[in-house]
C-alpha cells in the first residue's frame, strides 16, 4: 500500500512529460529566439548562405512538437547547398558554420576537393524516436530530436568534383571517402555543440544516415 502511495508521484511526472514532450521543449525553447536569430543573420553577412525565418512558436502543438524559432535553410555559410532545404530550429542552424567548415576541411583532406550539396532524409519532423530514446518511459518512447527541429539526418556528401559519399555505401570502409565520414562524425561531437551523431553502428534503422543532434544527453528520460 505504501509503496503503492509513494509510486503514484513518480508516475504523474513521467507520464505529465511524456505527453507534452516538456523536457525537450524546455530544451528547444531555452534560447532567445529573436537573439539567435539575428546572430544568425550576423553570421551568414556576406557569405553564400540563403535563409529564411518562420514565425516564433512560443509552446509545442498539440502532438508536442514544434520549432520555437524556425528557420528554412537552402544554403549554408560555407556555400553548401542542403537538399531538401533544412528545417530546423534557430539553435542548431547556429552551428552550421562550424559544422560546414569541418566538412570542407575534411572533404579537401580527403576527397581533393569541397562538398557542394549535403542530401539529407529530413530534419523537422513530428514523430517519435527511432533510436535510444524508441524505449523510453518504459518501452512508450518519447518524441525524436527532429520534432523540435533539432536534428539533421545527413545521406549523401555530394563533392564539386567525384563521386558522391555515402552513409549506405562509405560507412565503415578502409577508404578516403570512409576515412571522411569517420573524421567528420569524430569532429562534430568534438568541435561543436552536436549532443549526438547516431551512425548505422547503432541500429538498423540507421544503416543509410548520420543522425545529427543537438537534444538533450541521453538518459534525461530516466526517473
Ligand atoms: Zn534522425
Amino acid at each position: 500500500m505504501i509503496r503503492k502511495l509513494l509510486s503514484l508521484p513518480l508516475l504523474l511526472v513521467a507520464a505529465t512529460a511524456h505527453a507534452d514532450g516538456s523536457p525537450q521543449w524546455a530544451n528547444a525553447a531555452g534560447a532567445d529566439g529573436a537573439k539567435c536569430l539575428a546572430e544568425l543573420k550576423a553570421a551568414f553577412n556576406g557569405s553564400a548562405a540563403k535563409f529564411t525565418a518562420h514565425a516564433p512558436m512560443t509552446k509545442p502543438n498539440k502532438q508536442g512538437c514544434g520549432m520555437p524559432q524556425g528557420v528554412t535553410v537552402t544554403r549554408g555559410p560555407a556555400g553548401i547547398t542542403w537538399s531538401p532545404a533544412l528545417e530546423i530550429d534557430c539553435t542548431l542552424a547556429a552551428e552550421l558554420p562550424k559544422i560546414e567548415a569541418i566538412v570542407q576541411e575534411e572533404a579537401r583532406a580527403l576527397l581533393g576537393g569541397e562538398i557542394k550539396r549535403i542530401e539529407t532524409l529530413g530534419a523537422y519532423a513530428c514523430r517519435t524516436s527511432k533510436g535510444p530514446l524508441t524505449t523510453a518511459y518504459g518501452g512508450k518512447g518519447v518524441l525524436s530530436e527532429h520534432a523540435f527541429g533539432l536534428a539533421i539526418d545527413l545521406k549523401a556528401f555530394v563533392p564539386k568534383k567525384g563521386k558522391a559519399v555515402t552513409i549506405a555505401k562509405d560507412w565503415g570502409k578502409d577508404t578516403k571517402a570512409g576515412e571522411f565520414l569517420a573524421n567528420v562524425r569524430y569532429r562534430l561531437r568534438k568541435e561543436t555543440a552536436i549532443t549526438h551523431v547516431i551512425t548505422p553502428d547503432y541500429n538498423a534503422a540507421h544503416r543509410d544516415h548520420l543522425h545529427v543532434d543537438r537534444g538533450l544527453p541521453w538518459g534525461w528520460w530516466a526517473p
